[in-house]
């Protein structure tokens, strides 16, 4: 094995990380400190053919393949113990076309990397609020974001792709080449190769009105009652998520909000979010999209994390109670939920349009518990698994795939809903040995 490896290093652009190397630790990684898995190798590839040379080392030497982009799977499923990590991080290019409203992003971007490219043509696409999370996993599983009522979710601004497949081709996928496999990759996750490409369309957008209003946790009924007026009737430019907001500051009880459209009827959708009595802050103004985007930004220190997450059948006043009753609990470990709503273009995709089918227009909840102390991890999956528990009465049976752990098969299914069968036969078709599995994975059988 030694012999291949050191003949695999010397075929790619980029660096075959092993263990023992300086930068074996930094290398193996990933966002949610509490997975701490030891790859027999880390492929940090440069490009397309490098994901070749890796996927086909790894099938030749029984090696399971664990894919990353940027690393903040809260399952942590891009790393693996004893198998080959290609890691596509080092996958960076970005074209844009400012006239066609176009951007080709390489599969190891970040929101980050993404947003000040295309921002500096004053255009974007949806993606997800917190700057380090790689397009790559967002855009697969699906990709909510503040900009999804007006424009839709990530992967469906997804126009095309360069996938290196189980079998290690290259190819090519777009609305007429394959367009069963862009389907696929719109919301079916890394099930179907390794993407080193995105394409994606774009709008434009320079400022928003955006920010937050945060309460005291004494007024979270009346809050969360007001987030649920407040969406009911948002138009599509309004964006809103409540609850304890993981804040770039600090957590903090509150509604936060993005406008993309004309600022006057902006204003006028906002206002009622800040007559609740009790307001601690309002911080909603005209601000430049990459500041919008930075809102809910993570700590930048390693922190485990668990989490928990189902879309609600409905956001009744019994849901808001039991919420409102956990947010004023005091935790041991940094503790966080909030609510998101799916409405406009995030739901106009029709039936079967999409391997992401969770198409009704509703609330997505998440609770999640962080900690800096690994002591300190069997009290967070407590805390969230109970308050989960008090939730139950109130979820659907559908899961976002992006926000799942590793919670047993029904879940998966729960996560790809009637997309399943199709995904199942695509599945057959594109990688029929199951070499991409560590996933929310779709089986073949
Ligand atoms: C702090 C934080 C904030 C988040 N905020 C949002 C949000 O606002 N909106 C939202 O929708 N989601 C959000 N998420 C969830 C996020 O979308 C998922 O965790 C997503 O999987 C992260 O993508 P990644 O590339 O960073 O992950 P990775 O851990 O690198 O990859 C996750 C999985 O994606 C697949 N994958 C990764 N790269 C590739 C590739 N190049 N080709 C094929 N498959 C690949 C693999 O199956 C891999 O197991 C957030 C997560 C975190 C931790």
């Amino acid at each position: 094995m030694d012999a291949a490896l050191a003949r695999l290093s010397s075929e790619l652009r980029g660096t075959l990380v092993l263990p023992g190397d300086e930068s074996y630790d930094d290398a193996r990684r990933v966002w949610n400190a509490a997975i701490d898995r030891r790859p027999a190798a880390i492929a940090r590839c440069a490009g397309a053919n490098d994901v070749v040379r890796a996927v086909d080392f790894a099938r030749s030497h029984g090696l399971p393949i664990a894919v990353r982009g940027g690393g903040h799977s809260f399952a942590g499923k891009s790393t693996c113990d004893g198998g080959l990590v290609i890691d596509c991080s080092p996958i960076k290019q970005i074209e844009v076309d400012a006239v066609g409203r176009r951007a080709r992003a390489g599969g190891g971007c970040t929101l980050a990397d993404f947003d000040g490219a295309t921002q500096a043509h004053g255009l974007a696409t949806t993606m997800g609020t917190a700057p380090p999370t790689g397009i790559a996993g967002l855009t697969l599983g699906g990709g909510l974001g503040w900009l999804m009522g007006r424009f839709g979710l990530a992967c469906d601004n997804l126009v095309g792709a360069e996938v290196v497949t189980a079998d290690g081709r290259v190819v090519r996928t777009s609305p007429t080449e394959r367009p069963d496999l862009l389907w696929g990759l719109r919301g079916g996750g890394g099930n179907f190769g390794v993407v080193t490409t995105f394409e994606y369309r774009l709008h434009p957008v320079t400022t928003v009105l955006g920010g937050v209003v945060t309460y005291p946790v004494d007024r979270a009924a009346d809050v969360l009652r007001l987030y649920r007026d407040v969406t009911a009737t948002a138009p599509d430019e309004l964006t809103a998520i409540g609850g304890i907001l993981p804040l770039a500051t600090g957590p903090a009880f509150g509604i936060a909000v993005c406008w993309c459209g004309d600022p006057g009827p902006g204003e006028r959708a906002l206002a009622p979010l800040r007559r609740l009595g009790g307001l601690l802050e309002d911080t909603i103004r005209p601000i430049p999209y990459l500041e919008m985007q930075s809102l809910l930004s993570p700590p930048p220190m390693r922190i485990g994390s668990y989490a928990r997450s189902s879309f609600l059948s409905e956001l009744s006043d019994g849901a808001i109670e039991v919420m409102a009753a956990r947010a004023v609990v005091p935790t041991p470990v940094i503790s966080v939920f909030f609510l998101e709503e799916l409405h406009g273009r995030a739901n106009a995709v029709e039936p079967g349009g999409s391997a992401f089918s969770h198409r009704a227009r509703g609330h997505n909840f998440a609770v999640m518990a962080m900690w800096l102390d690994p002591a300190d991890a069997d009290v967070a999956a407590a805390l969230v698994r109970d308050f989960f528990a008090d939730m139950a009465p109130f979820l659907a049976s559908g899961v976002y795939s992006n926000y799942l752990g590793d919670e047993g098969d029904a879940r998966v299914r729960a996560a790809y809903g009637p997309a399943w069968d199709r995904l199942v036969r695509l599945k057959r078709a594109y990688d029929p040995d199951n070499v991409f599995r560590l996933n929310q994975n779709v089986t073949s059988e």
